[in-house]
């Protein structure tokens, strides 16, 4: 921007010690800010320069902070944070798991008290964007609305018995699936485009073993009409695949390719247990990978993800509902792959670009959020630089991924909005949401069996 001789009036004026604004040039600003108005990044230089050319209604003191583009997790279920600490020691995703608290048992308020407490951990360690999907989706669309995350939400599609599953046995009822798809039907209706398109919604069933092929089609036809992306799970467990070649002779990507479903807009989640033509098929295809590196290594077995880039895949990154901390997942991320490929094959600058830019491309949203440039909204997080964990500073980006954490966060911009200051939401009472979900925990963990400590 040209500088003006007066100053301009703007909402927000954003300054830090360390500006990464992990724009194209990968251009870094020591002492820099960062003017926002209308939710919009506006400008971007030195502080003094700044100062003189824009009047703030509010001024973020960035002194000691390191600024940085909001983190995009592009495959989550808040509701989910009711197995949270319970689950992560039994090796199978929770839709399979016998005997512990969730989909079914929940109301649509515990999802809600849930969600709540699962966006606040996500904001609480630097995520700005999240999809997020599963039953109660209006539920997840209210936390995020409240809280002030930016979120694209979807139901939780299936047709499968999940009584049955937990078991191993497939019971494909329609009953079941009309329900799951008049769920995320009712809540595109509400929740598509609430403030300015911060909440969005998709579609997404669930995976392709626990979608009858009936409802798979019926899903690509409405998710054509609707636009958007489509996230599911894929080739997540052995038994998935099993399942899907039993009943149909396919793979699960063979199957999601035949279906019309495995292209650029596919999200999938997981992507572990590949066979034969299936790398090439999902790397030609231009689908996104939601790589989730602490929820593969519950399997014991780790996604190809170099391979699947390398065929032509997208790879974004994701929590999944484990540790909230997007920056944690980055460093599973390489230390897999270096597990895996027996050598150094990944670098913090990519895994940082996974779970910014290339997520918010993914999603859709590659020209509005995923790096701090002027024309993209103001997503924007400062971390504590005084943080022994952020020390040494030299090039920023190795100690930020394989050294910080999202207990480093500080404050936190969504859309132009201050949503987390030092550490605490503004927009609601952080230790009142997780009461809330304490209360839904013990009194469901309860009815398992188990006795809760509070
Ligand atoms: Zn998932």
């Amino acid at each position: 921007m040209i500088p003006t001789a007066t100053p301009q009036a703007c909402d927000l004026l954003v300054t830090g010690d360390l500006i990464l604004t992990l724009d194209p040039k990968d251009r870094t600003l020591s002492g820099g800010a960062i003017a926002v108005a209308d939710r919009t990044i506006v400008d971007i230089g030195p502080a003094d320069e700044m100062r003189a050319r824009w009047t703030p209604a509010q001024t973020i003191d960035g002194r000691k902070r390191i600024v940085m583009p909001g983190l995009v997790n592009v495959h989550n279920h808040t509701p989910l944070m009711i197995t949270r600490g319970m689950i992560e020691d039994l090796g199978f995703a929770p839709m399979y798991t016998p005997g512990i608290p969730q989909g079914h048992w929940l109301t649509a308020d515990d999802a809600y008290a849930l969600s709540s407490l699962g966006m606040y951990e996500l904001l609480r360690a630097g995520c700005t964007t999240v999809v997020d999907f599963y039953r109660y989706p209006q539920s997840c669309a209210r936390a995020a609305a409240e809280l002030g995350v930016r979120a694209v939400i979807a139901g939780r599609v299936h047709d499968a018995d999940p009584a049955g599953l937990a078991e191993g046995r497939y019971e494909y009822k329609r009953g079941i699936g009309e329900a799951s798809l008049a769920e995320n039907a009712e809540l595109i209706a509400r929740w598509n485009g609430h403030d300015e398109g911060r909440i969005r919604c998709d579609w997404a069933p669930h995976a392709p073993d626990t979608c009858s092929e009936d409802l798979l089609r019926e899903v690509a036809k409405l998710a054509s009409a609707h636009g958007g992306n489509i996230h599911t799970h894929l080739s997540q467990l052995p038994s998935e695949v099993e399942s899907v070649r039993a009943r149909t002779g396919k793979t699960p990507p063979e199957l999601m390719d035949d279906l019309g479903l495995l292209n650029e807009r596919l999200i999938a989640a997981h992507c572990i247990h590949l066979e034969g033509g299936d790398i090439e098929l999902c790397g030609r295809s231009g689908m996104t990978v939601a790589h989730a590196p602490i929820g593969n290594a519950k399997g014991g077995r780790i996604a190809p993800i170099i391979e699947l880039r390398e065929a032509g895949a997208r790879i974004a990154l994701c929590t999944d509902t484990f540790s909230g901390d997007m920056i944690e997942a980055m460093r599973w991320a390489i230390a897999m792959q270096r597990i895996n490929r027996q050598g150094s094959v990944l670098d913090a600058r990519t895994v940082l670009d996974w779970g910014t830019r290339t997520g918010a491309e993914a999603i859709g949203l590659g020209d509005k959020v995923g790096s701090l440039e002027i024309g993209k909204r103001a997503d924007i997080v400062l971390l504590d630089n005084r943080s022994p964990s952020l020390a040494p500073l030299v090039d920023g980006y190795g100690v930020l991924v394989h050294s910080a954490s999202g207990h480093d966060v500080d404050t936190v911009i969504v859309d132009g909005r201050v949503v987390l200051a030092g550490g605490r939401l503004t927009l609601a009472d952080g230790e009142e949401i997780v009461a809330r979900a304490q209360a839904v925990a013990s009194r469901l963990w309860t009815r398992a069996g188990r006795s809760p400590l509070q």
